[in-house]
């Protein structure tokens, strides 16, 4: 029955990512419609009194409340878990909601976490100042070093939190070796995917426990809505996860599941362009400005470990001006990029970290992790890449450079 393939593993997991993106999780009702439907409904009605009771005791399959279960949810939630190869997925309101519920399910006070000290400002914000509330310590480290993940492991180390490529610095993690070393531990690896998704980069290929996304970025990657997913085992997610989610409440919006859902059908076409865009920008900014931090070029000091662990150098790179001054003359010259702090967008954006993303960041903690005050971070969109290296070539010549 064609109806409901989407949602059958026997035949979904045979199928090729492209296809996965496009077809896995749909879920027909007896309308037969083609696209996926928007069930916009907080609630469900039941036939019987013995029914619902069945389904909160857990003992009936089906819907009950839509904090625990929604099917247009449910639909993204299959299709991100087959795309990344996992077990299960469970969706969030944000990016943000994701790393947060990711961490909080599974720590307790007196718990200890390794985190890459390069990461999204919120992501610091959340392992530096939210986690130490709770009793819960970390070490950050130079997630680049391998040695420093292995000295920084304590007895209470439960969990290493990292993104690769780091935002804004593009920092590349050694996915073999720090996964590899987590097992070994007894650690859970928390991957931040957000910069490749599982069309660039699968870190459960590599041994990681769980993959967290905003998925406000790529996959929507058409600048509309927020959304976040956490995927990993049936343990963890139905186990940990979910009694944390369920009673907290961060849960995406059947619209928002809906939008990200169509924005999944192109992403193999999106991130494949945009990565092939990004590099000829890349090229052409290279000799322009006084240092460019790109995994697709050879500059990229970890250039070839980027290229073994993704399929391609993705949308964002970063690069220096001299210093905050010339950095927001440049974007103030821009005449078709915009000045913006989304990424991963078919739209081309800059902006400027140490004023915007990363501005809850302490300057020491900035200048720790390489967030200069020169540094301007791109999104290569799907515009014709000529087009966009003549607006940065006349942005750069209108400020003398
Ligand atoms: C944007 C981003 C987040 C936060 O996602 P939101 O959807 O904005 O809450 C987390 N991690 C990384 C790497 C990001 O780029």
């Amino acid at each position: 029955m064609k109806r409901t393939t989407g949602t059958d593993r026997s035949i979904t997991k045979h199928w090729r990512p492209a296809t996965q993106a496009v077809r896995a999780g749909t879920w027909r009702s007896e309308q037969g419609e083609t696209s996926e439907a928007l069930f916009l409904t907080s609630g469900y009605s039941f036939d019987d009194a013995a029914t619902v009771a069945a389904r909160f005791a857990g003992e009936a399959q089906g819907m009950t409340y839509s904090r625990l279960q929604n099917p247009t949810v449910a639909m993204l939630e299959e299709r991100i878990a087959m795309m990344e190869g996992a077990e299960a997925c469970r969706a969030q309101a944000s990016g943000m909601a994701a790393m947060t519920a990711a961490m909080l399910c599974q720590l307790s006070q007196g718990d200890h976490v390794v985190a890459a000290r390069a990461a999204f400002g919120s992501c610091r914000w959340l392992v530096d100042s939210l986690l130490p509330r709770f009793g819960i310590t970390s070490t950050t480290i130079d997630a680049r070093d391998n040695a420093q993940w292995e000295a920084a492991i304590q007895p209470n180390t439960k969990v290493f939190f990292f993104e690769t490529p780091a935002n804004p610095t593009m920092d590349i993690v050694d996915l073999q070796f720090v996964c590899d070393l987590a097992r070994k531990h007894g650690i859970t690896t928390v991957v931040d995917n957000a910069f490749c998704t599982s069309a660039l980069q699968r870190p459960l290929e590599f041994g990681a426990d769980v993959v967290a996304y905003s998925a406000t970025k790529l996959m929507d990657g058409q600048g509309r809505v927020l959304a976040g997913a956490v995927c990993g085992t049936e343990e963890f997610i139905n186990n940990v996860l979910l009694p944390f989610q369920r009673n907290t409440g961060p849960n995406l919006a059947p619209f928002n599941a809906w939008v990200v859902l169509k924005g999944l059908e192109t992403l193999d076409l999106r991130v494949k362009r945009q990565s092939e865009n990004c590099l000829k920008v890349g090229k052409f900014l290279e000799s322009r400005v006084n240092r460019i931090n790109h995994p697709g070029l050879p500059s990229h000091p970890q250039h070839e470990l980027a290229m073994q662990q993704m399929d391609a150098c993705g949308s964002i790179f970063s690069f220096e001006m001299t210093d905050r001054k010339e950095a927001h003359a440049l974007l103030d010259a821009l005449k078709l990029i915009d000045i913006s702090n989304n990424i991963g967008d078919s739209r081309s954006l800059m902006c400027h970290n140490a004023s915007t993303t990363h501005y809850s960041v302490s300057a020491e903690a900035r200048a720790e992790m390489g967030v200069t005050e020169g540094m301007l971070r791109l999104n290569v969109g799907l515009e014709d890449p000529q087009d966009l290296i003549e607006d940065l070539d006349q942005a750069l010549k209108s400020i003398g450079r």
